[in-house]
């Protein structure tokens, strides 16, 4: 794979500086049962981090002294890793909203078939991947039988509550371009959507569409295909000032499986750690009394791809 950092160094993207933390979004590990073409952290089958019991509990120690509301649980499909459901439990009693970032298809998976009723019962918010609403283009990002068992799951979902109108149970889907283009406008989007899935029965509560990062597997394909400079310049041109004041690093913190803190999930896969006080980098119980506000954020080109247009983060666009 090539390695897309050293393109990335040199920026001009406007210095910018956190605010109050309100979402802790953590990574459990690369462990998936799925390779997706697009996977901006190269999870897969074959992957082994996997986040463990201590830090898991450092974790929660952390959320409770950052005073965050929002635990955003993402991997890998994090429901396979063996902290999943404590983190959720204790969490969730502790009053903090949770989200689980589920690729649909690993409620099929062998053991999770109490996953989508755990789910429910703890009131965790689903945010789910469905690049498309095409059989043909969804198989092709992520792989044979991806489409027909992300329906399946969601039509399960449904049956539980999600997404249905009145229900506080919410499920929100991703949509990603499927190429170096940017997202189509996401009200316009999530109306088709809405539409086709409505005419199967299948009923959702927002759709988020989000830019693809030129980085990990995304960036290394665009290198081979000599589109990335291209794909950068296209970034480039669409920032937007106004994006700024939202990217979604002013109010979260990522933290990877081994408990380390970044500004956010792409400087996770980077490998460029949050810097405070000029420390290298900060482990979880370094951070337990520190607070974050004002500390400066540290950008690179990828950065173009939360800015442009109409923005993208984990919430969809920022607009
Ligand atoms: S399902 Fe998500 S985490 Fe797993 S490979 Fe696909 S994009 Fe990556
Ligand atoms: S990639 Fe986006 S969220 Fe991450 S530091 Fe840059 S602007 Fe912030």
């Amino acid at each position: 794979m090539h390695a897309t950092l050293p393109l990335l160094a040199t920026t001009h993207f406007p210095p910018i500086t956190r605010h109050r933390t309100e979402v802790v979004q953590v990574n459990v590990g690369y462990v998936c049962n799925q390779a997706c073409l697009h996977c901006h952290v190269n999870a897969g089958p074959t992957r082994t981090e996997a986040m463990s019991r201590e830090t898991a509990l450092q974790l929660l120690e952390y959320l409770e002294a950052s005073g965050a509301s929002t635990l955003d649980i993402t991997g890998g499909a994090p429901e396979l890793n063996a902290q999943f459901r404590m983190l959720v439990r204790e969490a969730r009693s502790r009053g903090v909203h949770v989200i689980d970032r589920c690729n649909l298809t690993v409620l099929h998976q062998p053991g999770q078939e109490d996953l989508a009723s755990f789910l429910a019962a703890q009131g965790v918010a689903i945010v789910a991947s469905l690049p498309c609403y095409t059989e043909e283009l969804v198989d092709r990002q992520r792989g044979k039988g991806v489409y027909e068992s992300s329906i399946a799951a969601i039509r399960q979902l449904n049956a539980l509550g999600y997404g249905k109108a009145g229900s506080p149970l919410t499920l929100d889907l991703v949509y990603n371009p499927q190429g170096p283009s940017l997202p189509p406008p996401q009200a316009a989007l999530e109306a088709d959507y809405k539409r086709i899935l409505g005419a199967k029965g299948l009923v959702f509560n927002r759709l988020l569409t989000l830019a693809n990062m030129p980085i990990q597997r995304f960036g290394s394909t665009l290198v081979t295909k000599g589109q990335f400079n291209s794909y950068m310049d296209l970034l480039r041109d669409s920032h937007r000032d106004a994006n700024l004041e939202t990217v979604m690093c002013r109010s979260l913190v990522s933290v990877d499986w081994q408990g380390y803190l970044y500004d956010c999930d792409f400087n996770q896969m980077l490998g460029l750690p949050l810097r405070v006080a000029g420390r290298s980098r900060m482990h979880l119980t370094d951070a337990m009394r520190r607070d974050l506000d004002g500390n400066p954020i540290v950008v690179r080109d990828h950065c173009y791809g939360c800015t442009a247009g109409q923005g993208s983060s984990c919430g969809g666009a920022l607009e």
